[in-house]
């Protein structure tokens, strides 16, 4: 093993001498993807020699982060702040991580941080707690869906005790049944503190399908029925969250808005309902707002959340008021905002430098503390993000309407 070379590694794959993803069963994680490289580089006739360079320990990656690893793709990391922040679970100035390939996304938002800190810091708050597992049961009849129902609301003390005995973390808060003729769901909601929890949660929940199946005429189908929803567009997402929902707001005054924006309280008002609410309704659109799965994304790049739920993650209404005063409201909530600063991704060693930027890296005290704080992180960035897109939008519709009348 200790000899191994990638060329002769790579030899034995050819000659199907060794499997293509067990080659860390034959040399260090280093050496088996640079095996990988050569083999992927001689199919794709490229020089992918690139890919080699990284900052992390390939042997803690393989198998909890990644499997055929080849390397690295490298994405460039910007801050946008340090932006004031009065949260429940973070207060102070921070610094946002954003990583992205987006140029003017990193200027964009730190161009809203700067205007949020002329307001005096943006308010965030967590509102909603719950990382959400939806198994799918078959049963005989509408007759038996109902019975398994009337048999869950009397035994989720037993189903707590069975999902709560897999986790010394995670509490089952409840379980809400949906009924499709002979299919019913149950989807079980946790407090997964500072885990996103998806993989707690899924672990929990199939322990106490062992004692539904055990104790009903219910069988199991899948241990996800998409009424999780987990990656996929939602409604049920939107309404009843997911993850944390999470809202900030400012308040900017009107001369803050016009000298620094350009536009006015009113201008932005009208862009957010004419667009962000009305176009989106008759996009049928699920987010009602302009671009927050920019912030969304480049954070979750940033601090090591599982990218793919970017998809949720975007599920956010903006809202842009001109106040009796004449200043502009805007907030923004995020209905179901899959976050943990343990577990997953949070480990490796760059995306817990962004966690630290933000100075929540690792369990939280209380527990979940770091959770919420990360959460109020990414909905201020969402909110700066905002206000400088519907700005940029405001004061051109401003410039444009100037020129038009000066005609
Ligand atoms: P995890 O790493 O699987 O679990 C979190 C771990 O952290 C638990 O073992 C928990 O211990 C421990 N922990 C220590 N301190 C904690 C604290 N303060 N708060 C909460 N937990 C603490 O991570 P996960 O968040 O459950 O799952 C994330 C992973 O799931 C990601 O890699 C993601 O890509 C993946 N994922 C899985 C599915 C799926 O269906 N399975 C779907 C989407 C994504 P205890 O539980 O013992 O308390």
């Amino acid at each position: 093993m200790t000899d191994a070379t990638p060329a002769s590694l790579a030899a034995r794959v050819r000659d199907d001498e060794i499997r293509f993803h067990e080659l860390e069963e034959h040399a260090d994680a280093d050496t088996a993807a640079a095996a990988r490289r050569r083999l992927v580089s001689e199919t794709a006739d490229a020089d992918v020699d690139v890919l080699g360079e990284y900052a992390f320990d390939a042997a803690d990656a393989h198998g909890s982060n990644i499997e055929n690893m080849i390397g690295a793709v490298q994405v460039p990391l910007g801050v946008a702040g340090p932006v004031s922040i009065d949260g429940g679970a973070l207060d102070g100035e921070r610094y946002l991580p954003l990583a992205t390939t987006e140029g003017a996304l990193v200027a964009s938002i730190n161009r809203g941080c700067s205007v949020v800190n002329d307001a005096g810091g943006a308010t965030a708050r967590v509102t909603k707690s719950g990382m959400t597992r939806a198994p799918v049961f078959r049963v005989g009849d509408v007759a038996e869906a109902e019975a398994l129902v009337a048999w869950v609301r009397d035994n989720e003390a037993a189903l707590r005790e069975a999902a709560e005995s897999t986790t010394s973390h995670g509490e089952l808060l409840d379980v809400t049944p949906y009924v499709v003729g002979n299919n019913v769901y149950l989807r079980f909601r946790y407090d997964t503190k500072d885990a996103m929890g998806m993989n707690m949660a899924t672990i929990a929940t199939r322990e106490a399908c062992d004692v539904i199946e055990a104790e009903t005429d219910a069988a199991l189908v899948a241990l996800s029925g998409n009424l999780c929803s987990d990656k996929k567009p939602a409604a049920i997402n939107a309404v009843e969250g997911r993850g944390r929902s999470v809202s900030a707001d400012v308040e900017v005054p009107r001369e803050v808005v016009e000298e620094r924006l350009h536009t006015t309280p009113e201008a932005i008002t009208e862009i957010n309902t004419r667009k962000n609410l009305v176009g989106s309704a008759k996009a049928g659109g699920l987010g009602f707002n302009a671009h927050v799965a920019n912030a969304v994304a480049a954070m979750f790049l940033a601090t090591g959340q599982d990218e793919a739920q970017v998809v949720e993650g975007a599920n956010a209404i903006t809202t842009a008021e001109a106040t009796p005063e004449g200043d502009l409201y805007l907030s923004v909530s995020l209905a179901s905002l899959e976050v943990g600063t343990v577990g997953g991704g949070t480990k490796l060693p760059t995306q817990a430098a962004g966690l630290d930027v933000l100075g929540v890296r690792g369990g939280g005290d209380p527990a979940g503390s770091n959770g919420d704080a990360l959460a109020e992180a990414i909905a201020v960035g969402a909110l700066a993000g905002e206000l400088s897109l519907l700005a940029a939008l405001g004061s051109r519709h401003l410039s444009s309407a100037h020129a038009d009348l000066g005609r």
